[in-house]
């Protein structure tokens, strides 16, 4: 069943978005697109190429350059290509963790990348996770949730998925990245993160993801 709906999920980050996005967009068949992605790859461009140095960035260079960035998320498998290369494993490094919100609060990189996540919602629909998708992107959305979760708990989850992966760090690094980068998101001028009037909140604390998914095809279903 292809309903042609737009879904909707924004929220702190690591409370499950993008799993469930993910689990959405199967059950729905509908595309899948994790916006967070979009934003770390053009963190990643600004550092890999020298535009962000010891926390300085050279706005005037990065501005033009912007102009000449590819980024492609390839729908199957959601791998992002960053004029050309598959980036999907380095967007997800510390270092790009560690500046996508101080990116993600330019308005030339918002502008940039709202133009490119609504032509991704074609005719089809879509399930887009973010910040910004129910307020910004996608004002009009049939569907839009707000995920939630205790810091230590979202802290955790992460940490083990980093762990799984083999990368080096702490849960306290973790952790302070996660609560940092909620702080720049929620109080930057240009699309800040917040609930939608119309979004239902999730609290995915105390839940299993089978539980989260099982109330939001509830929800879905009943509209
Ligand atoms: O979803 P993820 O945690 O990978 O997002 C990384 C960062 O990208 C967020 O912390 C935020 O700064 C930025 N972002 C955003 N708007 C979105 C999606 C992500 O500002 N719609």
């Amino acid at each position: 069943m292809n309903s042609r709906k737009v879904i909707a999920i924004d929220g702190y980050a690591s409370t499950g978005k993008s799993t469930l996005a993910k689990m959405l967009s199967r059950h729905y068949h509908l595309p899948f697109i994790d916006s967070g992605a979009l934003y770390r790859g053009v963190t990643l461009f600004a550092l890999e190429k020298g535009f962000l140095k010891d926390n300085e960035l050279d706005q005037k260079a990065f501005n033009g350059a912007l102009k000449g960035l590819s980024l492609r998320l390839e729908p199957d498998t959601g791998d992002l290509y960053l004029n050309g290369e598959n980036v999907s494993q380095k967007i997800r490094l510390p270092q790009v963790s560690d500046h996508v919100s101080t990116i993600a609060a330019l308005s030339v990189v918002r502008e940039f990348l709202l133009l490119q996540q609504r032509q991704m919602a074609h005719e089809n629909g879509l399930v887009m996770d973010g910040r910004d998708i129910g307020t910004v992107v996608f004002p009009n959305a049939d569907h839009k949730f707000f995920f939630t979760a205790r810091p230590e708990v979202r802290a955790q989850r992460r940490y083990e998925e980093l762990k799984a992966q083999g990368q080096e760090t702490t849960f306290e690094e973790v952790l302070n990245n996660l609560i940092h980068r909620d702080q720049t998101d929620s109080s930057r001028e240009v699309a800040p993160l917040r609930k939608a009037d119309d979004a239902i909140e999730i609290d995915t604390s105390e839940v299993t993801t089978n539980q989260v998914f099982a109330h939001l095809i509830e929800k879905i279903d009943a509209k």
